[in-house]
């Protein structure tokens, strides 16, 4: 059949389809012109189906959910690296703890010693001594701690910061995917419906006109026919010659014109 490449208008019969431009002859039994008008009912229904296939890959509502996921996602990254962080200074703070604990319990042996009377006043001297650089110690290790709860305090407010942007995402998440499951449910249902209609009609192209629409449509954004519409291709918009456009509408009802720019099967 003709594509693209043939120079004119070129029309078939339905009998010789592997001839390029054979002279049209005696119509079947089952006449192509009703075949072209199902053909064209046909044409209809695939690209609605075809926009329905696209429409149901490029759902926004899948959009939306795979934002929501990239921030959540990006939450847990960044709550992953505040968290590394808090314990790090939690260790610190243990250690701070753990270390000014020792030497309470230091400064109150050396106390009670004193209390009891058991040292000598050499002794005495000595552990009055210690205590005071115990003191000096505990002070500072209880500086460190100030410290370290300062650094503490704004990885703590980042941290339910972030839990509370995740709880209001996982929110929204919930609800994107309930928006999402439905859009698919609408567009399944229309797909589902037009693919019933599309079934019957199918059975009532003639089926070496129905092969070479598939073969055409498979090459051209599927859309294997178009109409002649004021002599021109609505298929690529070409405009026939008028006296093409005339030889086309006086064709026999058998035929089946092809536009010479786009290769379609042009219904006159
Ligand atoms: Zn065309």
């Amino acid at each position: 059949m003709a594509d693209g490449t043939s120079s004119s208008p070129t029309s078939s019969s339905l009998d010789s389809t592997s001839d390029e431009d054979s002279t049209p002859t005696s119509a079947p039994a089952e006449g192509p012109a009703a075949g072209l008008k199902q053909l064209l009912a046909l044409q209809d229904e695939d690209i609605l189906i075809d926009q329905l296939r696209h429409r149901r890959a490029h759902l926004p509502e899948q959009a939306t959910l795979r934002a929501i996921d990239a921030r959540l996602d990006g939450l847990a990254r960044d709550r992953a690296k505040v968290d590394a962080e808090r314990a790090i200074l939690s260790g610190r703070e243990s250690e701070l703890e753990r270390e000014t604990s020792e030497v309470v319990a230091r400064i109150a042996a050396i106390e009670e010693r004193g209390r009891t009377g058991s040292a000598g006043y050499r002794d005495q001297e000595a552990m009055a001594v210690e205590v005071a650089s115990l003191g000096a110690r505990r002070a500072e290790l209880e500086d460190h701690e100030l410290e370290v709860l300062e650094l503490s305090e704004p990885l703590d407010a980042e941290i339910e910061r972030l839990d509370g942007a995740r709880a209001e995402l996982t929110a929204d998440r919930e609800a994107a995917s309930t928006a999402l499951e439905a859009a698919v449910q609408a567009v399944e249902e229309e797909l589902a419906r037009a693919l019933a209609r599309r079934g019957p009609i199918e059975h009532e192209v003639p089926a070496l006109m129905l092969s070479e629409y598939e073969r055409i449509r498979g090459r051209l954004d599927g859309v294997g026919v178009a109409r002649l519409v004021r002599g021109t291709c609505s298929g690529c918009h070409l405009t026939l010659p008028a006296i093409e456009v005339d030889r086309l509408q006086r064709a026999p009802k058998d035929s089946i014109a092809h536009c010479e720019q786009c290769g379609r099967i042009l219904v006159p």
